[in-house]
């Protein structure tokens, strides 16, 4: 009896992997056609300058919204594109999609500091070959200056810490952009690599911008703290990720944190939703002016 229901246990184990194979495998097509059709859409979130909580530039965001699933989230459909290699294609049309749109925002919303507009580079992508003539190329193609654009790269991936990554980020450097750490401080790695590669900006992950406001989390202000001072001795700008207290930003704007972003000044928009809060402010007649627009 034990026997038998072992087996049956086993199958349906069996039928449950497969089922969950036989999904990926079809969300991974899926996505395979989305990009081939352009299909993948773009949010924007703005990055605010804390001091005087100006408006800084924006970070771009893929969306993918499924024909029956609906919205699925990047850190979902973003290694599956790693996984079959359609990250490359994907990742140039919002590379080009973001510059395009970053000169038309220089152009509608002129301010005298320059606006970044921030793009998110996987490991994969870095290691095509390709990359440094998709950037250039973007940039030639929309005429965004090239200090305008901030490629960010993940602590993990800078980790691995090859030659060949450190040609590819000098190459990329060389065109004029700037290199952004993301996720900083969530790696536990050694801090090597920062004197290795050419960063300009560190941003300070989530974990350590809700440590400040914890009051459980003593030492919680003194990890952002020990952070902000590391990019101010190293001479890089740091960003703070994901903002959803103005107590938060308050206290990053003491510690001399330059710039952040999150929910507490506004979610990633679509283009459209964000140029409509852009416009209404910029007429502020009916709408308050956020204080982030400057
Ligand atoms: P990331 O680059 O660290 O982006 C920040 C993520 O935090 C975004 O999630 C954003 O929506 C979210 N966020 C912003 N403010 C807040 C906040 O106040 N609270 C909370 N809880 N979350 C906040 P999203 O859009 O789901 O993207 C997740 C990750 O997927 C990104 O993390 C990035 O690593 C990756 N990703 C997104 N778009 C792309 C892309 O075009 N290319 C590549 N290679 N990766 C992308
Ligand atoms: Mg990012
Ligand atoms: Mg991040
Ligand atoms: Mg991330």
């Amino acid at each position: 009896r034990a026997k038998a229901q072992g087996k049956g246990r086993h199958v349906l184990f069996e039928a449950s992997m497969e089922a969950e194979v036989l999904d990926r495998l079809e969300l991974e097509a899926d996505l395979l056609r989305a990009v081939e059709r352009h299909e993948i859409a773009v949010h924007y979130q703005p990055v605010i300058a804390l001091d005087g909580e100006t408006l800084a530039g924006f970070e771009v965001l893929a969306r993918w919204n499924h024909p029956t699933r609906g919205l699925v989230p990047p850190p979902h459909f973003i290694p599956l594109a790693e996984d079959n290699g359609s990250i490359v294609a994907l990742g140039r049309q919002v590379l080009r999609t973001a510059c395009a749109q970053a000169v038309r925002w220089i152009d509608a919303f002129p301010s005298e500091e320059r606006r970044i507009m921030s793009v998110n580079l996987s490991g994969r992508q870095l290691e095509d070959p390709g990359i440094v003539a998709d950037v250039a190329g973007a940039l030639a193609d929309s005429g965004l200056p090239a200090d305008a654009l901030v490629l960010e790269i993940t602590e993990t991936v800078l980790m691995q810490d090859t030659e060949a990554t450190i040609e590819r980020l000098s190459a990329l450097k060389a065109l004029g952009v700037r290199l952004a750490v993301d996720d900083f401080g969530t790696g536990y790695s050694s801090l090597r690599y920062l004197r290795r590669f050419p960063i300009d900006i560190l941003k300070m992950a989530k974990p350590f911008v809700d440590g400040l406001v914890d009051a459980d989390d003593p030492d919680g202000r003194a990890l952002a703290r020990a952070i902000v001072d590391l990019a101010a001795s190293l001479n890089l700008s740091c960003i703070a990720e994901g903002i959803e207290v103005g107590a938060q930003a308050e206290a990053l704007r003491a510690l001399g944190c330059g710039m952040g972003q999150g929910f507490h000044f506004a979610r990633p928009m679509a283009p459209g939703d964000l140029e409509a809060l852009l416009g209404d402010a910029g007429a502020a007649r009916t709408f308050r002016t956020p204080a982030w627009l400057g």
